[in-house]
């Protein structure tokens, strides 16, 4: 048994996992991360795209593989003093957040002004209470500002100066715009607007004055999808998500995308979790990560089955490019996404992780 496990787990980078379902009515799970009422594990996703081997060197790939795994570790070690998985979703994506090679936080993609407008949000999936932020150009690490407004406002979403405002209050770490510039997402962005026949915005005069030397794969700094995330189970049983991101290059400034927006790119409920990467107007359009949760409770499918039927047709036969991470009650979990590759990663309650990045 305890082979067969291991060996489904082995797979579990190709796309999905074999899941249970939430749903007492329904078959009983076919793999489980660990005994329910005893386990935790984490699952995180870096941003979805066009990310084959062909175009990654082995310098790049172990940068990002050593960040996934640091955020991965970080996580864990909440998790395994029985830290809750807010607090390990949280942590795990200010990791993110601090790398330049997502985008999110310091690495995030600009705006078509060439500025740098960050949204993020988090969800506990026990209390189903959520905080949000949109378009803050200042927040050194958004996804905790978003928890802020969850757990220290009445409300669920903040944005652009009121949301600074708010964490100003509070205390939150504000930077200058300038921390967010990396030469590659600048070049990234002249690309864009050439492409369109637009003129370039004008270099901030805050910007560093040469190369940051950061080596992006070379379709992250083209390709518009980036964010990160994090879905946990905590050894109480409770689940939480959270995602933060940049946007998307050459986006119109004041566009907010599907990462903050309750339910499109961010879900978490008592029986499942959800974080998306992708086309955020298709995740906000189709309602991506409520509509996985929705379906394993009103249809009884497993979530491995619910996310393929969302992300894998119906967002497929859209054009809606992307993934999704995604957990259950049971620990089990899905990383599902119909692009060539997700920067991913997992870690279950011995320890033990797996960082993936393509398909194959
Ligand atoms: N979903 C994000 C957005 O549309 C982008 C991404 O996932 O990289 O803002």
């Amino acid at each position: 048994m305890k082979l067969r496990r291991l060996a489904l787990l082995a797979t579990a980078f190709g796309t999905t996992v074999p899941l249970s379902t939430a749903c007492s009515s329904a078959p009983p799970p076919t793999v489980a991360v660990a005994p329910a009422g005893t386990g935790f594990g984490m699952v995180i996703h870096g941003g979805a795209g066009t990310i084959t081997r062909a175009t990654m060197t082995d310098e790049m790939e172990a940068q990002y593989r050593a960040v996934l795994e640091q955020a991965l570790r970080t996580g864990y070690e909440i998790l395994e003093r029985g830290g809750s998985s807010l607090d390990a979703v949280e942590a795990t994506v200010r990791v993110m957040e601090d790398a330049p090679m997502f985008n999110a936080g310091r690495g995030a993609v600009f705006t078509n002004e060439g500025r740098n407008e960050l949204d993020a949000a988090i969800m506990d999936g026990r209390t189903l209470q959520a905080g949000a932020i949109a378009g803050v150009t200042r927040v050194r690490n958004p996804i905790s500002l978003a928890r802020a407004v969850m757990e220290r406002s009445p409300h669920v979403m903040m944005i652009r100066e009121g949301a600074e405002a708010f964490g100003r209050e509070l205390g939150h770490e504000m930077v200058p715009e300038s921390y967010f510039f990396t030469e590659n997402r600048w070049n990234a962005l002249r690309r864009a607007l050439e492409a369109e026949g637009l003129p370039m915005p004008d270099r901030p005069t805050t910007a560093p004055p040469s190369d940051d030397g950061l080596t992006l794969h070379e379709d992250d700094s083209d390709r518009k999808f980036g964010t990160v995330g994090a879905v946990a189970l905590d050894r109480h049983g409770n689940l939480a998500a959270a995602t933060s991101t940049g946007g998307m290059t050459n986006k119109r400034f004041g566009r907010v995308g599907d990462v903050p927006i309750i339910g499109a790119g961010t879900y978490a409920s008592p029986g499942c979790a959800v974080s998306a990467t992708g086309h955020g107007e298709f995740f906000i359009r189709n309602i991506v990560a409520y509509d996985i949760c929705a379906r394993m409770t009103y249809t009884g499918v497993s979530l491995d089955r619910a996310a393929h039927q969302v992300v894998m047709q119906r967002l497929v036969e859209q054009g809606g490019d992307g993934g999704i991470i995604a957990m259950d009650a049971a620990g089990n979990y899905t990383m599902t996404f119909n692009s060539a590759g997700m920067y991913r990663g997992y870690i279950d309650a011995q320890g033990r992780s797996t960082v993936a990045i393509y398909r194959e």
